[in-house]
């Protein structure tokens, strides 16, 4: 019978540790019963490939989409791709650990805001969680060697294998015959000589894979997370500064424009009606929301901050009109409303603004 010794894992406290739910299944050959592993799926083609070659290795395969805001994977592609390789595939969200980890990740971040490495490993945690709760056997990823200066060279993986908490239990399958045995393919779970030696930046080994199995369901490689831009990384970093109050706050630096009015009162207009209509659902309730009257046309202004005086509703009233059609006319009325309080509103004028000093409080 194979076992893994008393190794063990169980989450305690916040933290994982080893427990004997990593274990191989008894007699698997005899009783049929199938080795499972749940794989993180970002809709890219890595991910799409490692689920496609594990579940070749007669493995049962779930996937797990981390679903950031502004993050690098696609969850409609992450579906279709999900779809392709036959795997069910579940979704989770971003938490306020998420939130800890990114004002202060214990490897720093990339080119502005990304902390990938801890990003990584956070996503492999939720992986761990995940697997425990289906009783699956091991987890893996579609990281390659080499691929990423940040998140995957053989330094970063070790330590995303060091601090995910499954240290020697994660598989990396495309690159596996380049890093040392995992404790899945020393167990038998998973046959080492099936897995794959890539490394690096080309990503012609994989094209041909894709080709040979018919996947083309995932998303072509590009940036896509938005904590790599420096602006969006600059509104992150003014939020952390002051005054994070829940994830939603981080949703809405995607859109608009935003403005430090005071430090404990920011500003954020709409550019278009899709941004206005997202802006509106994600604010707090607490926010204050403001528009011309009369339905002229004009953007949404969300304001932030408790009791906000006079001076604060006139600046945020006034970057309506500035960002209207109506800028160079002379001062239009505004409706404001705090969102849960949407049948008290009230009406006022603020008086002109001019665009330059409307730009000294952006972000
Ligand atoms: S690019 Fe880096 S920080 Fe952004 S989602 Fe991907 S791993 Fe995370």
């Amino acid at each position: 019978m194979l076992t893994l010794a008393s190794k063990k894992i169980e989450r305690t406290h916040g933290h994982i540790k080893k427990s004997s739910s990593h274990k191989v299944p008894d007699n698997m050959n005899e009783n049929k019963q199938k080795v499972k592993a749940v794989g993180l799926m970002s809709g890219g083609l890595d991910s799409t490939l490692a689920a496609r070659l594990v579940k070749e290795c007669d493995v049962e395969v779930y996937g797990l989409f981390c679903s950031m805001p502004w993050g690098c994977g696609n969850e409609g592609k992450a579906r279709a791709s999900a779809r392709e390789v036959g795997i069910p595939l579940e979704i989770t969200h971003p938490d306020e650990e998420f939130m800890r980890m990114l004002k202060n990740p214990r490897y720093g971040y990339g080119s502005a805001l990304n902390p990938c490495v801890d990003c990584h490993t956070y996503m492999i945690r939720k992986a761990e969680l995940f697997r425990q709760k289906i009783d699956a056997h091991f987890v893996f990823t579609g990281e390659v060697l080499g691929q990423r200066p940040m998140s995957q060279t053989r330094n970063s993986l070790q330590k995303v294998d060091k601090h995910c908490g499954i240290p020697g239990y994660l598989l990396r399958p495309l690159c596996a015959l380049n890093l040392e045995p995992t404790r899945p393919e020393q167990d038998g779970l998973i046959d080492r000589d099936k897995l794959l030696d890539i490394t690096g930046r080309s990503r012609r080994r994989q094209y041909a894979l894709a080709e040979k199995w018919g996947l083309k369901a995932f998303m072509q490689p590009a940036g896509g997370c938005l904590l790599t831009d420096q602006n969006f990384a600059n509104r992150m970093r003014d939020l952390f500064e002051y005054g994070y109050r829940h994830l939603n706050d981080t949703i809405c630096l995607q859109w608009g424009r935003h403005f430090r009015l005071r430090p404990s009162f920011k500003a954020i207009t709409g550019r278009d009606e899709p941004e206005n209509l997202n802006l509106q659902e994600y604010a707090d309730p607490d926010d204050i929301i403001m528009l011309f009257e009369n339905d002229q046309p004009g953007p949404l202004v969300i304001l932030q901050g408790a009791r906000p005086p006079q001076d604060i509703l006139d600046l945020a009233g006034g970057l309506i009109q500035i960002f209207s059609k109506f800028k160079s006319d002379p001062p239009l009325p505004v409706l404001y409303w705090t969102k849960n309080n949407a049948l008290n509103k009230t009406v006022f004028t603020p008086p002109k603004l001019t665009e330059k000093k409307a730009l000294t409080f952006k972000i």
